[in-house]
Formats: structure tokens, C-alpha cells, sequence
């Protein structure tokens, strides 16, 4: 099993993810049905009907876990109003970031929560294939998923006649090899297509013209974990739990500076101060610097960002976003500038080249990071880094060009101070950055 600490939460807290009490056996169906599951789709075909599915899940406030954070009830109306003989559902657990495994935590302890949404979706858009793309090398994920979605077919709940309904949900797993931009939607439809793996200009979007050019309705799996509470306890008491413009819970793993570095299901609209106090706090003897947040492509926050509300548009506010769910503590041993420096190295490798201005546009924003850090700054270099950044956004293809100028920038934003050091100096402040030394003893200073 994925070996991360999952993060004590108040009692009060609601949990539609993890699990307060894990099975130790997630893929029982038994105990799984016990605890409620299926009893979403039930509701859904006996009850509501497609339409009132997709309506109910609107009325909740569900956004997109991960990227932009799209209304979900919006998307799968799109996609069932799109003419095509058939559609897919697809299950988006490639995640891009390597350090962090919400995905693969909530796949193997709580599957059936996200093979009920997904047939949940399947049902209210008229798709009877569900496909769930997995990295290949989360292994204990795919034995679990295997598990569970094989029960649940013995069991009528997916495959032919869901139910006694003479509705089909097939449900197949495909595990995938690939870099960074795997996770991104359509190089992911790309990926199980057997193509090569870059984005799509959009529109259309995947809802639209999808897998094999069919409508396409891809979500995270928290995403879809959060369905069936909705259908079960109405959308009402969905939009009960966080802000309004973006109800119900998420993942998000906690690590870098602090007690007890882990993955809390906490609602949305949590501050990011309250996230750290699950960690523990800062560690013994380290003092807050800064908050990494959203993954390699995030924003650098200040310590004054703790009373943020984790949710999409407050970060996005701030200069940062959701992206993989990942919240970094960083103390003051780190040098901001070599951070996003190298943040910014480590984004535009992982490019996948197929738009000149993100090719050429994000390795010369690293170069100016690497400048920096080097002591050897050309000129006016903030200004350069703010016209190249402005011109990336503005040609960007896909949101991983657009995110990848968060770090640099907010270092201007939030931490003029020590780019001024090393710009103006030649200093690092945390002693990180070598070569200044070495361009200090060049200049004979
Ligand atoms: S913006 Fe960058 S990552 Fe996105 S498609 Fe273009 S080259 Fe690829």
C-alpha cells in the first residue's frame, strides 16, 4: 500500500474520501455496501433518471478537483447533449506531480466510491464505457481496482444490466507509462488512443470530441468519489460543506517543513493555517519561510498566506492554485530564488514541446532564474522575466505552460527582498546559492 500517513481531522469534519474507519479489506464488497455504497447509482436510475442526476449534481456546487475546477454538473451536461453513438467516461489518475499520491491513496482505500460516481456520471450521460487510467506503477491501486470492480460485476452493480436496469457500464482499467503532461486531460485521451502524448488546442473540449473523437467526460477521482454522497444525501448538504462556489472536500498532502507530513481530507475553504495545524505545525527548530502550493508548477506563498481559504478562486487570487493538491512547508535553510529557479528548470523540461513559445519561452525563463541564482543577472532581468512571462500566458496552449511562470512571479510579488540580494548583491541570504561566491571572487569584490 501507498505508504503516507493519512492526517487525524477533527471529528466534525466530514469524510467523503478516506474513510474515518478504513477497511482493512477496501476491495469487500459486503462491508462496502453495508457502509452505503451503490446506493447512489440505485438512487440514480430508480429515481432520478439521467437528466435529475446531472441537475442534482450542479445544484451541489462539485467542481473539478484538479485543474481549473470546472462545475462537474455543467461538464456532464455537455457531454450527454453532444451527438455521438457512444461516450466514455474516463477516470483521470495519472497525476502529474511524482511526490504526491492522493490518487492513489483514496484508489486503494475507498475504490468503490469512485467506480459508483464514475457509473454515476456513465448513467446520467449515456456512456456505457468507463475507463480508468492509472499510472503503471501504482500497483497496490490497480490490485485493489481489479478486486472491487470484479466483485461489483458478480454483484450486478457494474457490467450488463446494471441492477435489473438494462443499462450497460463496462469498466476497464489501463494502466499507463508516461512523463509530467500525462495527467493533463487530453494528453491523457491521447495516451489511451496509443498516440503520442501531447495537448490538444480546445475547444473542442474533450466533452464534445473526446476518446476517439467522442464526447468525453474526464474527472479526477476525487472528483468522482464526491458523487455519490450527493446523489445519496441530495445536493443540498453538499453545498453545505465549504464555500459555495466550490463545495465538498479534498485531498491535500502536506510536506516540507513540518511534524508530520501526511495527505488530510479537509473541505474546501480550509485555511491553509488550519491544513498546517493537521501537519503538526512547523517542525522543532524551523521557522516558516514560505508555502509551495499547487506542485512544481505552483505559486511560492508568504507566511502571511496561512489565512487563505484553500480553494480555487483564493488562490487563485494569490498567485497560486489547487494543481496536484500538494502543500509544501518551506523553512529558512531554503533560497526561494534557487527554488523557483529550479522549479522552473524542472517545468520546462517536462514540456512536451509542441508550442514554440512554451519550448523556447519556458528554458528562457529558466535561464533567467538560473542567472540569478548564479550572481550574473543580464541587465534589467525582472523586468524581462514579467514581458516573457505575460507573453507565455498570453500564447499558452495548455495550462501547464501558463502555471510554470507562478513560481518566478511570485517571487517578485511576495519576495522582492531576496531577489534583490542576489540581483543586486550577489547574495544569497540562506547560503544556498554557490555561485555567488565564485561570481563575487570573478568581480574581484
Ligand atoms: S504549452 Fe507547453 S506543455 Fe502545453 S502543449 Fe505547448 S509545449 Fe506542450
Amino acid at each position: 500500500m501507498t505508504n503516507v500517513t493519512v492526517l487525524a481531522t477533527p471529528a466534525k469534519w466530514p469524510r467523503l474520501l478516506i474513510p474515518a474507519k478504513p477497511q482493512a479489506k477496501p476491495a469487500n464488497l459486503d462491508a462496502a455496501v453495508k457502509a452505503g455504497a451503490f446506493a447512489g447509482l440505485h438512487t440514480a436510475i430508480e429515481e432520478l433518471g439521467p437528466a435529475a442526476t446531472t441537475a442534482a449534481v450542479t445544484k451541489s456546487g462539485l467542481r473539478g478537483r484538479a485543474g481549473v475546477g470546472f462545475s462537474a454538473g455543467e461538464k456532464w451536461r455537455l457531454c450527454s447533449l453532444a451527438a455521438a453513438d457512444r461516450r466514455y467516461v474516463v477516470v483521470n489518475a495519472c497525476q502529474s506531480d511524482p511526490a504526491v499520491m492522493t490518487d492513489r491513496l483514496l484508489l486503494e482505500m475507498n475504490p468503490y466510491a469512485v467506480l459508483e460516481g464514475a457509473a454515476i456520471a456513465a448513467f446520467a450521460v449515456n456512456a456505457t464505457e468507463v475507463i480508468v487510467a492509472v499510472r503503471a506503477e501504482a500497483r497496490d491501486a490497480i490490485r485493489v481496482l481489479e478486486e472491487a470492480i470484479a466483485a461489483a460485476e458478480k454483484a450486478g452493480y457494474l457490467g450488463e444490466d446494471v441492477m435489473g436496469s438494462g443499462f450497460d457500464i463496462h469498466v476497464s482499467i489501463k494502466a499507463l507509462q508516461g512523463a509530467y503532461m500525462l495527467g493533463e486531460e487530453t494528453v491523457l485521451l491521447k495516451g489511451l488512443e496509443g498516440k503520442r502524448g501531447q495537448p490538444e488546442q480546445q475547444p473542442p473540449y474533450p466533452t464534445t470530441s473526446g476518446l476517439f473523437g467522442r464526447p468525453t467526460l474526464v474527472h479526477s477521482p476525487q472528483t468522482f468519489a464526491e458523487v455519490p454522497a450527493i446523489i445519496r444525501g441530495g445536493p443540498d448538504g453538499q453545498a453545505g460543506i465549504g464555500p459555495r462556489a466550490g463545495a465538498g472536500t479534498i485531498l491535500v498532502q502536506v510536506s516540507g517543513a513540518v511534524v508530520n507530513p501526511g495527505v488530510a481530507e479537509v473541505p474546501l475553504g480550509t485555511t491553509l493555517g488550519a491544513i498546517l495545524d493537521l501537519a503538526g505545525g512547523v517542525a522543532p527548530k524551523k521557522q516558516l519561510k514560505a508555502l509551495l502550493v499547487g506542485g512544481p508548477s505552483g505559486g511560492i506563498l508568504p507566511p502571511s498566506a496561512l489565512s487563505i481559504a484553500y480553494q480555487h478562486d483564493t488562490l487563485d487570487k494569490a498567485g497560486a492554485y489547487i494543481g496536484s493538491g500538494s502543500i509544501v512547508v518551506i523553512d529558512q535553510a531554503t533560497c526561494l530564488v534557487d527554488l523557483a529557479a529550479v522549479l522552473t528548470r524542472y517545468c520546462a523540461d517536462e514540456a512536451c514541446g509542441k508550442t514554440i513559445p512554451c519550448r523556447i519561452g519556458l528554458r528562457r525563463l529558466a535561464e533567467i532564474g538560473a542567472r540569478i541564482c548564479e550572481g550574473q543577472p543580464r541587465g534589467d532581468e525582472l523586468t524581462r522575466l514579467a514581458d516573457l512571462s505575460a507573453d507565455i500566458v498570453a500564447s499558452s496552449l495548455c495550462d501547464h505552460e501558463r502555471r510554470t511562470t507562478l513560481s518566478l512571479l511570485s517571487l517578485v510579488r511576495y519576495f522582492r527582498d531576496e531577489l534583490d540580494a542576489h540581483i543586486l548583491n550577489s547574495t544569497c541570504p540562506a547560503g544556498i546559492c554557490q555561485m555567488m561566491a565564485v561570481s563575487r571572487v570573478r568581480a574581484g569584490s
